[in-house]
C-alpha cells in the first residue's frame, strides 16, 4: 500500500497550523521535537517530512516528497515546478515596498534608480518589471529592515504583517505588491494510488474549511412569524423546525455563513426571534 509523503515546515510560522490541519482531518502525527525529521501517521497513509520551508518546493518538484505545505511566496521565489492544489487560508502575509519615514514619497516612480534590499530578489525583479521600474536589487539573507538605517539600501521589499517591525526601524510601508498564504502543493507526476490519497485528504480539508466559515444557529421563533424568519435563513437545504412545549413558539436550526449572520441578526430580532445561539461546526460535508 502506497503512502503519501508530505513535507511541512520543521519549525516556524507554518508548523503548528500545518500539524493542526492534519489533526482536524483525523490524521495524528506527533508534534515535532526539534530532532525528528520524519513521522508516520498511524491512522492514514501519510508520512510527514519536516524541512526548512525554503527546501519544500524543491523536494516536491524532485519527488523526494509527494506533497508539501508552504507559503506561496516561497514557491514564487524558488520558481520550482509544482502544482498548487489547495489554498489553506493561514500564513497570510504580503510583500511590500517600504521606505524611510522621512523620504518624500512620490509614488511607485520614487523607486527608479534606487537600491532596494530584499530576501526575495526573484519576486522583486518581476514586480519591478511589471511596473516598469528600474532599480538595483540588493540581495540579503535576513534583517532586511535594518538596511536603510545602516546605509546599505534606500528601500526594502519584504514580508509585512503588522508593520510594527518597519516602524521600529524608521520605515513606512508604501506599496503592497504581492499577497501570499500557505498552500498545499504536489508533484506533477504521482501514481494513481497517491492521487487517490490526495483526493481523500482534500475531501477532509474541504470539510474543515467549510466548517470554519459556517456556524450552526439555533433560535426560538414565534410561530406567527416563522415564514419570515425562515426566509432570512439561507441554510444548507431548509432549516429544521422543532416544536416547543409552548405551542406558540418553535425552535429553528440552520447553518449560516458567519458573515451573513451579522447582516441578518437585526432582522431576525425584528421578527421576534429570541434566544439566538451561534455554535461552531467541527466538520461540514457539502
Ligand atoms: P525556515 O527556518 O523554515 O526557513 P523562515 O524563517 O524562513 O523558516 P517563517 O518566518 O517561519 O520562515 O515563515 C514561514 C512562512 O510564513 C513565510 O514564508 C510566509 O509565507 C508566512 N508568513 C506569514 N506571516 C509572516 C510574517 N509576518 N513574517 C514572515 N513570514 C510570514
Ligand atoms: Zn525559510
Amino acid at each position: 500500500m502506497e503512502r503519501l509523503k508530505i513535507a511541512i515546515q520543521k519549525s516556524g510560522r507554518l508548523s503548528d497550523k500545518s500539524i493542526d490541519l492534519f489533526e482536524k482531518a483525523g490524521i495524528s502525527i506527533s508534534s515535532n521535537s526539534s530532532r525528528i525529521l520524519f513521522a508516520s501517521a498511524a491512522d492514514f497513509p501519510v508520512d510527514i517530512l519536516y524541512l526548512r520551508d525554503d527546501d519544500i518546493p524543491q523536494c516536491v518538484a524532485d519527488g523526494v516528497a509527494d506533497c508539501g505545505i508552504v507559503g506561496e511566496n516561497v514557491i514564487w521565489e524558488t520558481g520550482k515546478q509544482v502544482e498548487t492544489i489547495e489554498k489553506l487560508g493561514f500564513g497570510k502575509c504580503r510583500l511590500s515596498l517600504a521606505i524611510p519615514r522621512d523620504s518624500q514619497y512620490t509614488g511607485l516612480d520614487w523607486f527608479n534608480g534606487k537600491k532596494i534590499a530584499t530576501t526575495y530578489p526573484n519576486i522583486l525583479k518581476k514586480v519591478l518589471s511589471e511596473n516598469a521600474i528600474k532599480a538595483d536589487i540588493h540581495v540579503i539573507s535576513g534583517s532586511v529592515e535594518i538596511c536603510p538605517v545602516i546605509g546599505l539600501a534606500d528601500a526594502i521589499f519584504d514580508i509585512v504583517s503588522t508593520g510594527s517591525t518597519l516602524l521600529s526601524n524608521g520605515l513606512v510601508e508604501k506599496e503592497q505588491m504581492v499577497f501570499s498564504e500557505a498552500v498545499m502543493i504536489k508533484n506533477g507526476n504521482l501514481n494513481a494510488e497517491k492521487e487517490e490519497i490526495i483526493k481523500k485528504l482534500l475531501f477532509r480539508i474541504h470539510a474543515i474549511k467549510a466548517a470554519k466559515s459556517n456556524k450552526y444557529i439555533l433560535l426560538n421563533a414565534p410561530k406567527k412569524n416563522l415564514d419570515k424568519i425562515i426566509s432570512l435563513l439561507p441554510g444548507m437545504k431548509s432549516p429544521s423546525v422543532v416544536p416547543l412545549a409552548d405551542g406558540e413558539w418553535v425552535s429553528v436550526h440552520s447553518v449560516v455563513k458567519e458573515n451573513q449572520f451579522w447582516e441578518i441578526i437585526d432582522q431576525l430580532q425584528a421578527e421576534g426571534a429570541q434566544g439566538i445561539l451561534v455554535v461552531p461546526i467541527e466538520k461540514m460535508i457539502l
